[in-house]
C-alpha cells in the first residue's frame, strides 16, 4: 500500500515491520481490565484502509460511575496521596522507563490506530511522553506549601494539597502525548484520575496505563474509559464526585463540557482548544528555510495540530517566490503508509475528518482563493489527502478563519508589521504563532504584540516539558505542561494558628 505524492527515494526503502499485539481492549477500572457494564463494544479503525483493527469495550455513564467510585476510594482511603512524595516520584520514573523500553510496540499501536508516521511516533512523540513523565516525577517531591508572614500573633501556613479525583478528556490527534500532558501533573500532585480517551484512538492509553501499574501505581489511581463524548465524556464532565476537569479538543465541545461542569458541581476546568495560528514570514527571511519551516508548521501530523501554523503570512516582496517554492516542497512531500520509512504524511484520522477537509478545500476554491497544488484525495482507499496549498487567500475567507485540521496551507500576503499584527490578532483563537526573521527588533515587537499562548521564533512545534502550553481567547483556559499545570491539580489551604507566646513572634 504505498501511495505516492512526492518523488522521494524514501519510497524505495523497506517497510518497517513493528511487532504489535493488541492485548488490551477492555476498560481499566480499579486496576482491572473489565468489560463495559452494557457489554457493548465499538470498532476502532485503521485510517489506512478504514478496516477494523479491534473491537473495544464501550464505556458509558455507568462505567464512568464505577471508575469515579474507584478513583474516589483510591484517593480518600488508598495509599497514593498518603505515600511519601519520593515514593510517588519513583513510581512515575519507573513508568517512564517502561514506556521507553516498550517504545516499539507503543509506537506501532499509536500509528496503527491514528495513521501518524511510525517514525514520528517512535522518534518524536513517545520520547516526548517519556521526557514529560520524568519531568513530572521530578516535581512530585518538590511540591510544597509556604509559611507566610502574619500581621498579628499568628503562625500562617499555606498548604498545597492534591485536588482529588481528576476527570480528563483527550482527543485523537496526539493520543499518548495528550494522555501524558494530563496524567503527568495530576499524578505528580497525588491525585486519582478517570481519563476518557478519544473514540478514534483508544488503544495506546490502555497499553501504557498497564505499564503504570507494572511500575507500582496502586489500583484505582488511574482509570481509563474508552467511549464516546456525549455518553462517557458528558458523564465525566457532569459527575458530582469529580473534583477537576481537564479537556482538550474542539472549542465547540469545550463550551459543552464547561457548561456541564458548571451545572453539576462547579468543578474547575482547564481547556486546551482549537487554533488558527499565524506563521509570519518577514521580508528579510531566507526563503528556502522559511518555506521549509512554514511547511512543517502546517503539514506536521497530517495538519491535525491544534497549534498548526495554518495562516501563513508572507511579506509581499517575497510572496511569489515563497508560493512557488512552497508548491515544490508540497509536491515533494512523502505521503503514504505510515509504516514505511521516510513517510512524512499518513492518512487523516477518519472518514468524518477526511470529508470535512475536502469540504473546506471546495469552499476555498469557491471563495476565489487560488489552488496552487493538491486539492483532492490521494489513492482510492483510506483517508489520504494530497498536500494542498491555497494562495491569494483573504482574511474574510472561511479557510482563513476556521480550523481545517488537515493538510491545507493557506498563504496570505502582507505589506508591513503593523498590518500583519492587526490581521494575525484578528482571530477568535490565540493558541500559538510562528515568526521567521533575523531582525531582532521586529521579532521583539511581534513577540509582545501577538495575543497567543506560545510563540516560536525561527522554529515551530518545539514542546519542552517545562514550557506551559495553552491559549488566549477561544483557544482555552489555563495551561498544560510546566509548573502552571501543577496549579490546576492542587488545592490551596490557608492555615492560621494562634501563637500563645507572642514573645517568640
Ligand atoms: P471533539 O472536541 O468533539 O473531541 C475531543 C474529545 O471530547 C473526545 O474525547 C470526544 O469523545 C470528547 N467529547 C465529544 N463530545 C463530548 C461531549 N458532549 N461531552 C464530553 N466529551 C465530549 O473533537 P472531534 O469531534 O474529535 O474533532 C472535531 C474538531 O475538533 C476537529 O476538526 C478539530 O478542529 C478540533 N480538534 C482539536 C483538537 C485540539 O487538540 N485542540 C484535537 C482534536 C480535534
Amino acid at each position: 500500500g504505498i501511495q505516492r505524492f512526492g518523488t522521494a527515494a524514501a519510497f524505495e526503502e523497506q517497510p518497517i515491520k513493528p511487532s504489535v499485539q493488541i492485548n488490551h481492549t477492555q476498560l481499566l477500572i480499579n486496576g482491572n481490565f473489565v468489560d463495559s457494564a452494557s457489554g457493548k463494544t465499538f470498532p476502532t479503525l485503521d485510517p489506512r484502509t478504514g478496516e477494523v483493527i479491534a473491537h473495544v469495550a464501550e464505556g458509558d455513564a455507568e462505567d464512568v460511575n464505577r471508575a469515579v467510585a474507584a478513583a474516589r476510594k483510591a484517593f480518600d482511603e488508598g495509599p497514593w496521596p498518603r505515600m511519601t512524595a519520593y515514593e510517588r516520584s519513583r513510581i512515575l520514573l519507573r513508568a517512564a522507563d517502561l514506556i521507553e523500553k516498550h517504545n516499539d510496540e507503543i509506537s506501532a499501536l499509536e500509528s496503527w490506530d491514528s495513521g501518524k508516521p511510525y517514525e514520528q511516533s517512535a522518534l518524536a512523540e513517545i520520547p516526548l511522553v517519556v521526557r514529560l513523565m520524568r519531568y513530572y516525577a521530578g516535581w512530585a517531591d518538590k511540591i510544597h506549601g509556604l509559611v507566610v508572614p502574619a500581621d498579628g500573633p499568628h503562625h500562617v501556613q499555606v498548604l498545597h494539597e492534591p485536588i482529588g479525583v481528576a476527570g480528563q478528556i483527550i482527543p485523537w490527534n496526539f493520543p499518548l502525548v495528550m494522555f501524558a500532558w494530563k496524567v503527568g501533573p495530576a499524578l505528580a500532585c497525588g491525585n486519582a484520575i478517570v481519563i476518557k480517551t478519544a473514540e478514534q484512538t483508544p488503544l495506546s492509553a490502555l497499553y501504557v496505563a498497564r505499564l503504570f501499574h507494572e511500575a507500582g501505581l496502586p489500583d484505582g489511581v488511574l482509570n481509563v474509559i474508552s467511549g464516546f463524548g456525549p455518553t462517557a465524556g458528558a458523564a465525566l464532565a457532569s459527575h458530582m464526585d469529580v473534583d477537576k476537569l481537564a479537556f482538550t479538543g474542539s472549542t465547540a465541545t469545550g463550551k459543552v463540557v464547561l457548561e456541564l461542569a458548571a451545572r453539576s458541581n462547579l468543578k474547575p476546568v482547564t481547556l486546551e482548544l482549537g487554533g488558527k495560528s499565524p506563521m509570519i514570514i518577514l521580508e528579510d527571511a531566507d526563503i528556502d528555510n522559511a518555506v521549509e519551516l512554514a511547511h512543517f508548521a502546517l503539514f506536521f501530523n497530517q495538519g491535525q495540530c491544534c497549534c498548526a501554523g495554518s495562516r501563513t503570512f508572507v511579506h509581499e516582496r517575497i510572496y511569489d517566490e515563497f508560493v512557488e517554492k512552497s508548491k515544490a516542497r508540497a509536491l515533494r512531500r512523502v505521503v503514504g503508509d505510515p509504516f514505511r520509512k521516510g513517510v512524512e504524511q499518513g492518512p487523516q484520522i477518519d472518514n468524518e475528518q477526511f470529508n470535512k477537509i475536502l469540504r473546506y478545500i471546495k469552499l476555498g476554491k469557491d471563495s476565489g482563493a487560488s489552488l496552487v497544488t493538491g486539492g483532492d484525495r490521494l489513492g482510492s482507499k483510506g483517508f489520504y489527502i494530497q498536500p494542498t496549498i491555497f494562495s491569494d487567500v483573504q482574511d474574510d475567507m472561511v479557510i482563513a478563519q476556521d480550523e481545517i485540521f488537515g493538510p491545507v496551507q493557506t498563504i496570505l500576503k502582507f505589506n508591513n508589521l503593523d498590518e500583519v499584527i492587526r490581521r494575525a490578532n484578528a482571530s477568535r483563537y490565540g493558541l500559538a504563532a510562528g515568526l521567521f526573521t533575523n531582525n531582532m527588533d521586529h521579532a521583539n515587537t511581534l513577540m509582545r504584540a501577538l495575543k497567543v499562548g506560545t510563540i516560536w521564533i525561527n522554529c515551530f512545534d518545539v514542546f519542552d516539558a517545562a514550557l506551559p502550553f495553552g491559549g488566549f481567547k477561544m483557544s482555552g483556559q489555563g495551561r498544560e505542561k510546566g509548573i502552571d499545570s501543577l496549579k490546576a491539580y492542587l488545592q490551596v489551604k490557608s492555615v492560621v494558628t494562634a501563637l500563645k507566646n507572642p514573645a517568640w513572634l
